[in-house]
């Protein structure tokens, strides 16, 4: 498997990403068309990275829950901006042992409804706010363009769905989140988000308001990443989800939902990748170092054998995921291209010249060609690699954010922002209304992708009509 070389990414980006997640095995095509199938290595990196959120969540105050993947139909028409914006996704059951179901069952393609009903048994008083659940599962919304990871009919994700006694903490749980997301991105996936809110053609149907983190990808398109939802009371009052105020009355709830899904694994292959493969940050990469024993004779096979069992050991004991590979039927090199398709950031060679020296060869999978290999020593080796993968997190970090700043434009004209979307990103004032914003979809396929919260001071002129403006917004082609 590793010894074709993909496609580049400069000579075909989307026939690199999509070998790339086959030879890398993190998934596979299902039989079932528009589905994927996640495999173990893509599993184990999705499980930590969904632990990190995870932690974040409860750390904040929310609890996980299970709610069930069917829907009555019905449910799904009492919002209306909901069930016209999923409509033409819904796949349904009608029939079940062998009959015709009375009514129609949707397979959730989101859970909005099913757990506005649940709440509108279980709240009944201001005592019992707010309400903080995330889920944890998959959801089915019919595509017919599959790219595994970025686009699938089936994926998994996280749902979080609040309930709250006010608007003020309704919205501050959408930014708490959206902070969260953020720093999930930044810190554990080292991709550098823009935290944004989302304009009305672009929101979740059925939203007041709809934020979002977006990064950029190195063929400089925007995904979006990661979407935290204020609803008002469009829910409560489709559900009827109500609770009575300190002073007796009968009020609405406002919430909000919220999810990331396995699309961050899409986010981080076209992040950090290059033409060798897939290249992981090592906080949630599934092996952090791989250790490959080197030796031509078995004189020289016990030695490194016993010195490698114990490095193992060590790294093991200092809580770094290491794999040691000791496959008799391939060669090093063979064993060097397969971890680097996979991109597991660090390599520790082990030969008997290393033992003779008391050090270990170590290469660093972020950094290409000769420049990434040093020696370290033995003694110490699991504080020393410890620290390298802090390291190599970081700069990971810092050349994405250098990648994204250098990619994004401030165009002084319309003609000059089509230019520029074709190949980057752009960063203009914008006048808030739709035609404006449909006219650079229409000539130059870029959307918007948010308006950062992060606002410059002052005002502007709309870069498609010249009227007044007070929102700068990122224009770009996305995924
Ligand atoms: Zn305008």
């Amino acid at each position: 498997m590793a010894e074709d070389k993909l496609p580049s990414r400069t000579q075909n980006f989307s026939e690199w990403y999509n070998q790339l997640v086959l030879r890398a095995e993190l998934a596979d095509y299902a039989p079932v068309r528009g589905c994927m199938v996640v495999r173990p290595y893509g599993w184990t990196l999705w499980e930590n990275m969904s632990g990190a959120l995870d932690a974040r969540f409860k750390e904040t105050g929310h609890v996980n829950a299970a709610f069930p993947m069917l829907i009555p139909m019905s449910f799904f028409e009492k919002e209306k901006a909901h069930v016209e914006g999923f409509s033409p996704e819904l796949a349904v059951v009608t029939h079940g042992g062998g009959e015709k179901l009375e009514e129609p069952l949707v397979v959730r393609p989101t859970s909005e409804t099913i757990i506005g009903y649940m709440y509108s048994k279980w709240i009944r008083s201001w005592r019992d706010l707010p309400v903080l659940i995330n889920q944890w599962g998959s959801v089915l919304r019919w595509e017919l363009r599959t790219k595994l990871f970025l686009r699938t009919a089936e994926f998994y994700w996280q749902e979080g769905h609040t309930a709250h006694a006010s608007r003020e903490e309704a919205l501050e749980e959408m930014y708490r989140i959206l902070d969260i997301y953020a720093d999930f991105a930044i810190n554990e996936a080292a991709v550098p988000v823009i935290k944004g809110v989302k304009t009305e053609t672009e929101k979740f149907a059925g939203a007041v308001m709809s934020t979002s983190i977006e990064g950029m990808m190195q063929d400089k398109k925007a995904l979006q990443s990661a979407t935290s939802h204020y609803f008002g009371q469009n829910f409560a009052k489709a559900f009827e989800i109500q609770y009575l105020d300190p002073s007796n009355t009968l009020q609405y709830c406002e919430t909000t939902s919220w999810g990331l899904s396995t699309r961050m694994i899409g986010a981080i292959i076209m992040v950090h990748g290059d033409d060798q493969g897939l290249v992981l940050p090592p906080r949630v990469a599934p092996i952090q170092v791989v250790l490959i024993p080197i030796h031509r004779n078995d004189t020289e096979k016990t030695e490194v054998m016993q010195a490698a069992h114990r490095i193992l050991a060590e790294l093991k004991e200092a809580g770094i995921r290491a794999k040691m590979d000791d496959r008799e039927e391939v060669t090093p090199g063979f064993k060097f291209n397969d971890w680097e398709m996979r991109g597991v950031p660090l390599r520790v060679e082990l030969g008997p010249k290393d033992l003779e020296k008391g050090s270990v060869a170590v290469a660093r999978r972020d950094i290409a060609g000769k420049a990434n290999r040093s020696f370290i020593p033995q003694a110490g080796l699991a504080a020393a690699v410890a620290d390298l993968l802090v390291e190599v997190q970081a700069s990971m970090l810092a050349r994405a954010i250098a990648f994204r700043d250098a990619n994004i434009h401030d165009p002084g004209s319309f003609a000059e922002l089509a230019a520029v979307v074709r190949d980057g990103w752009a960063f203009s004032w914008w006048c808030g209304r739709k035609e404006c914003e449909a006219k650079v979809k229409d000539e130059t396929k870029a959307t918007t992708r948010n308006m950062p919260l992060d606002q410059p001071a002052g005002s502007g002129k709309c870069i498609v009509c010249g009227e007044p403006a007070e929102k700068k917004v990122y224009f770009a082609r996305a995924y």
